[in-house]
Formats: C-alpha cells, structure tokens, sequence
C-alpha cells in the first residue's frame, strides 16, 4: 500500500498511520455506507482533533469508495470492475469508449468521478459477459479505429472466445457424468457438483501441499467430503466417489485432472510406464468461493496427512469402514462418512 515509507504528514515524526473506518454519506439521495481512510497522527494522540487528517488525494480516494459502494447497492459495475475488464483487453479509456460507440471521454468518467446509469452499464455488462458480443460490438464500431489496432484488438477478443471454449467443454466433460446426480442425495453428500469451486479446492490443496500427486489428491478430496459430511450433514464438492484398489476415486476424475481452473504438470514415468500427474499452485486461485468453515475442513485434512503419498494414503483408506463395506466399483454412499477413523 501507498503508506509503506511516508512520514506521519501532520509530525513527520513517525510512520504515516492510516486509519480504515466505517463512514457514510448520501449519493443520490441515499445513503451509503463506505470504507473511509484517515491519516492519524500519534503524536497529537487520540484525544486531539488535529490529530485526524485526510490528505485532498486520499479524500478524492475516499469520495471512490463511496461511489462504488453505491454502485454495489446498485448492483452496477465498480470503477475498479471497469478498470480490470478494460486492461484484460488491454484497451485504453478512450477505445473503450469507441469500442461501444460512446462518446471518448465517457470511460473516463465512469472510471474516476461520474456513476453510469443503467442504461450504460448493461451495454458494458454485455460485452464483459460475453466476448461473442464485445467481437460484434467491434464489428459495428470498426470505423472509429485504425485498421492495425482494430485487427490486434479484434484477434485478442477471438483468442478470449476461443479459450472460454475450451475451459467450457473442459467443465462440460466433467459435469455431463454428474447430470444424473443434479438432485442433493446420500451420494453426492447432499451437494450438487460445483465445479468451480472443486477447482479452487484443488488449489488450496496445491498451494499447501508439495508433491500432490492424482492419487493422493484424489483421496484427500474424499476425506473433506467425508469429514464435511460428518460434521455438517453436507460434503463440499459435490462429487460422487466409487470404490476402486487404490481407495476412494470421484467419477469423472481423468476430466478433474483437466479442468481448467487447475495447474497440473504431466510426468512421464519409466518406472510406472503411465503418466504421473502433480497439481502444481496456481496463479489463479481464489479461495473466496470456499468457505471459511470449509476450508477449517480442509486444513484438518491437510494436517492429518501431511507426508503421505498416493500409496500409504491408499493403505490408510482401505481400512476405513467405507472401503471395507463396499465392493469393487459400488458407489461409496456418504452414510459411511459417520464412521471415518478420527482425526
Ligand atoms: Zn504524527
């Protein structure tokens, strides 16, 4: 943050200390609850009225936040939401601008003081959800370009088309074995397959543990699952688990290896004559979509069996009541997650 080496501007004595307090204000005609930052000096201390100060470029930060509160009352796009979209595309203010046949200045406005009515921001939401209509969006306003950064902008919305193409058949792959288990039942953990967030925990996985490997992830999942079922009647992924040799094994699981939302690095092993699959971190990760409660689950498990591999994980699950009661490719009902081994 911009705090880090600035001097107390009221003393100069110490540390700029920055204070983040609830504030309001009326946008609008309404009021609006925001986050406002206040630089506090500590040498006048708390008790004197001097001692609070808000610089004119932190106040210009302030009256942001308090739009974008607004905006999110609103249910409309934030500065910073326009912000990111824009440089994902890497497009200046003003081809935005152009790009949507607006007025130059128009994304500008949006980005530092003015709000957008809706009218604006649905034609914007339009394009950042979909590519398809952003490319005819384009189309339509070719002549505002020249013909070289036209084309660079028109390749790169192809590429986003064409990599939202994959990702989605990808997705789709797995989630067409889960079409029969779209309904909460003792299978799935009384959760219906998400497949994002199965990807976001594979990642908290990745980025706890070095050297997950298929196997080992594989079982881990179904430990969460199990445990969450055990605490709370409900698992967190929503996958359907099948008894095979090397224990618990999701249906779908060569397609959980490729889902996108995921960094997997292939090995070629002599020694198993197979391919070895490592879940590696990833720079996309985004826990928010796990729960706070779940990912406590997580780290249980991932504290239980730090230092197991694929294969004394494998051995430890073939003692559990689950693998013992089922036979080879029957379905492990969650009804046998009451009885996992302590942990
Ligand atoms: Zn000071």
């Amino acid at each position: 943050m911009e705090n880090k080496k600035i001097l107390c501007p009221m003393c100069k004595k110490h540390m700029a200390i920055i204070l983040k307090e609830k504030a309001k204000t009326i946008i609008k005609d309404e009021e609006v609850e925001f986050n406002e930052k206040v630089y506090f000096c500590s040498t006048l201390g708390e008790n004197d009225e001097d001692a609070y100060f808000i610089p004119p470029k932190v106040m210009n930060e302030n009256l942001l936040n308090a739009k974008n509160a607004y905006r999110k009352m609103k249910g409309l796009l934030t500065s910073y939401e326009i912000i990111s979209f824009r440089e994902q595309f890497g497009l200046s203010q003003v081809e935005l601008s152009k790009l949507l046949g607006w007025g130059e200045v128009t994304i500008t406005r949006y980005e530092t003081k003015a709000i957008q009515d809706s009218t604006y921001d649905n034609e914007l939401r339009l394009i950042i959800d979909n590519p398809l209509i952003m490319l005819k969006t384009l189309e339509k306003n070719k002549k505002a370009f020249e013909t070289e950064r036209y084309n660079v902008i028109r390749s790169k919305i192809i590429d986003i088309i064409q990599a939202e193409n994959n990702a989605f058949i990808k997705r789709q792959n797995l989630a067409n074995y889960y079409v029969i288990y779209s309904e909460p039942s003792i299978e799935n953990g009384n959760t219906i397959l998400n497949i994002e967030k199965l990807e976001q925990v594979i990642n908290y996985f990745a980025f706890k543990i070095n050297g997950l490997y298929k196997v080992l992830l594989m079982k881990l999942l179904w430990y969460s699952d199990a445990l969450s079922f055990k605490n709370r009647n409900i698992a967190i992924t929503g996958l359907v688990y099948m008894h095979k040799p090397m224990g618990a094994l999701p249906i779908g699981h060569t397609d959980i290896i490729n889902l996108p939302g995921i960094n997997v690095e292939e090995e070629n092993s002599d020694k198993f004559e197979h391919t070895i699959y490592n879940i590696l971190p990833n720079d996309k990760s985004d826990f928010s979509i796990i729960s706070k409660e779940e990912i406590a689950i997580l780290d249980q498990v991932i504290n239980k069996f730090k230092g197991f591999t694929g294969a004394t994980i494998a051995e430890y699950m073939h003692q559990e009541y689950a693998y013992t009661h089922t036979i080879s490719n029957e379905i492990i009902t969650f009804a046998y997650a009451k009885e996992i081994k302590d942990f």
